[in-house]
Parts: C-alpha cells; structure tokens; sequence
C-alpha cells in the first residue's frame, strides 16, 4: 500500500536536510510536520506543521506519530528506545538508527556484513587507548562513539605516547580508535532502498573534506575511484539488506590502494547527495520520499554530464550575492542564523554540461 500525495510526513530533526526533504515532498503534494527543538530550524521554515519538543519527550513524539502517515529522520544522534513509539510508521526503522549512530556497533557490523574498514578498537579509558595505539601503531584517529559529526568528537594520535591528549581531546569518553588511512580519495555511494527489495543507485560523487567536513563533491569520480565503485556498491547492497533499511542510505568510503574501505554510514540522505537535486532526474530527497511511501522509483541517471557541489560554509554564505549573480550556479541557503564557524549555511551547485 503506498502512501500518496496530500498524505503528512513526519520529519524527526529540522536542519538542512529536513529542509530538502520537506521541498521535495512538498513538490509531490505531501504535507510535512517538523519536530524539533529548535523552532528556527532551517526545516520548519518550509513545513505545514511544526512541534517543538526534545527528541526523547514520549508525549510530543505520541501525538506527532498520530499526526502523520509515515515519518523520517534527517539525523542519526536520536533516542533509539523514543523513537520506537512510531512503530511501523517510521522508515528507515530504528534499526538502521541504533546501528549507525554508535561507530563501534557500525563497524562490527559493516564487517559482519563483509565490507572492509579501517583497523580498529573499541576503548573505553586511557589505558585502552595506549594499548590500541600500540597494536594499530599512528597515525591513528580516536572518533567517540556517539555523537559525533563534521569531524567533531575526533583527535588524531601522530606519534606514540601522545594517547592520553586525544583521549582528553574526545572529552574521555568511549571511543573508537582507528588507523589513519593513506587514501588516494574519498567517495560516497548513495543507494535508495525500497521494503521489497527494489533499490537503485546514483553515480558516486568524489568527496573533499577540510578539517573534518565536506568541503566539495564531484561527479563523475575520476578513473581510479570509479575502478573502486563496483566493489564499493555491493558491500552498501549488503550493508542496506542486512538493516532491511527502507529509504535512501549512504556509505562513505575511502579509495586506497588495498580497494574501497567503507568509513562510516549514515541512514538518511547525505551532503555527498545534494548534487543530485540538479544534477539527476531524481534527487534523493524526493527519492528517499518515493522509497518510503512506497511510490515507484525514479530514474538515477544523471541529469547532464556531471556537477559540483560546494558547501557554504560559516562565513562563505556571504558570498551569496557573487554566486546568485552568475547564472551557471543553483545557490542553496538553508536559513540559519548566525554563520557560525564550522556551521553549514548553503551549498552551491554547478551542473555540467
Ligand atoms: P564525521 O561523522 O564527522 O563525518 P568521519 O569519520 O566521516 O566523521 O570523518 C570525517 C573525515 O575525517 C573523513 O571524511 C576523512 O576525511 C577524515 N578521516 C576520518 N577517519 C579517517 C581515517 N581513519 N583515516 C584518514 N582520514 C580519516
Ligand atoms: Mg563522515
């Protein structure tokens, strides 16, 4: 049974990415309904309804789960055990929430499911971290388990001895330690999942980060990382199918010589991804919508040769009045408030011809 236009979906988290979401279903005739707790999100901005609640308050998430017909998450650090009062109703499920929201659980688990990563322990005090920077030997990363994002949560350990900084650094808290990788590229396969199995791909965009955060995204790939595409998608394949994940979820890898190393995965549409708004038939927005309400897919294919995509980041959305000024670019601004450092204000996007 599919779930049609002028039917509400619920969106748990109210940034950039619950903006895109609620744009998309609003173009196929869906109403939206934020929650957050933040009332000045750049989401709520374009949503029918809003209810500002912690994500972990069973009341607000009770009445929201009977306001809508189907709801999403646009972020992964949310209370798995809350969550579940949207039973059926809330795809992805909490599942592929709980999985990917710990690194320590999502590594075990890309490995169970056959995909490689990065050497790694799971620490949990300072002794654990010289112990596993001497098995790993450096560099190597200390990333929290938990909530971290754009490299927050994360210290690097460059010589030995210098554990106890990073573990201090993390804030002490249980961790990953991971070897640093000697990547030639990073890329991203975004794969869309329908609940019977149906599941189609867009091209991989190659991603540049700068201290921890996206910096731009490129598709096509260049030749090295598109040779690493293949074995790239069928461990995602495995990864979606072992969650029984519905929806769109992105897996982030690192090309090495060794072949693809999957870094992490994230269970929602991706910043790697927003190319696609212009740069494929079907952006992953609306095609994560049409994933969980059951409509058909769209097609993947790309919409021109290629595109590029730059974050606006901090300050650089004051750029904003030389990118409008060039008609090439379609500029993204999602609405916050202050440009803070770090912060993700925009992002550009420039299709090829
Ligand atoms: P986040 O959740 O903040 O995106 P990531 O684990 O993806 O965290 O790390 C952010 C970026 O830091 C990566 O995209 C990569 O550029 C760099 N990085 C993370 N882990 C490693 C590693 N083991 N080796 C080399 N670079 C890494
Ligand atoms: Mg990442």
């Amino acid at each position: 049974m599919s779930i049609g236009p002028g039917s509400t979906m619920g969106i748990i988290g109210g940034g950039q990415l619950g903006r895109m979401l609620a744009m998309a279903a609003a173009r196929l005739g869906y109403k939206c309904h934020v929650l957050d707790p933040d009332p000045d999100g750049p989401a709520a901005q374009v949503s029918a309804h809003f209810t500002r609640a912690a994500y972990d308050d069973l009341g607000a998430l009770r009445s929201f789960a009977d306001s809508v017909d189907v709801a999403t998450y646009e972020f992964e650090n949310l209370p798995v055990g809350a969550l579940q009062v949207l039973g059926d109703k809330l795809r992805p499920s909490t599942r592929s929430l709980a999985i990917a929201q710990d690194r320590a659980k999502e590594k075990a688990f890309i490995e169970e499911c056959g995909g490689r990563v990065a050497s790694w322990r799971a620490i949990a005090s300072c002794d654990e971290v010289h112990a596993a920077v001497a098995e790993l030997g450096c560099p190597v990363v200390l990333k929290t388990r938990r909530w971290g994002y754009d490299g927050k949560g994360q210290a690097w350990v460059r010589e030995a001895g210098h554990g106890a900084e990073a573990w201090t650094a993390i804030g002490e808290e249980p961790a990953v330690v991971e070897a640093g990788v000697d990547f030639f590229a990073e890329f991203s396969v975004i794969v869309a999942r329908w609940a019977d199995g149906r599941h189609c791909f867009w091209d991989s965009a190659e991603n540049e980060h700068g201290e921890g955060i996206l910096r731009r995204s490129t598709v096509p790939a260049n030749d090295r990382v598109a040779a690493q595409i293949g074995e790239a998608r069928e461990a995602a394949l495995r990864i979606a199918e072992a969650l029984d994940h519905v929806g769109v979820l992105t897996v982030e890898f690192f090309a090495s010589n060794e072949g693809p190393l999957v870094n992490e995965i994230a269970p929602r549409v991706h910043n790697s991804g927003h190319w696609t708004i212009e740069g494929a038939v079907t952006s992953q927005f609306e095609q994560h919508i049409r994933a969980i309400c059951g409509l058909p897919p769209g097609s993947t294919e790309l919409a021109a040769s290629g595109a590029v995509m730059d974050n606006l980041i901090g300050d650089e959305v004051h750029r904003w009045p030389e990118l409008v000024r060039d008609p090439a670019l379609h500029v993204h601004i999602y609405g916050k408030g202050e440009a803070r450092p770090g912060r993700k204000m925009g992002h550009v996007t420039k299709v090829l011809r």
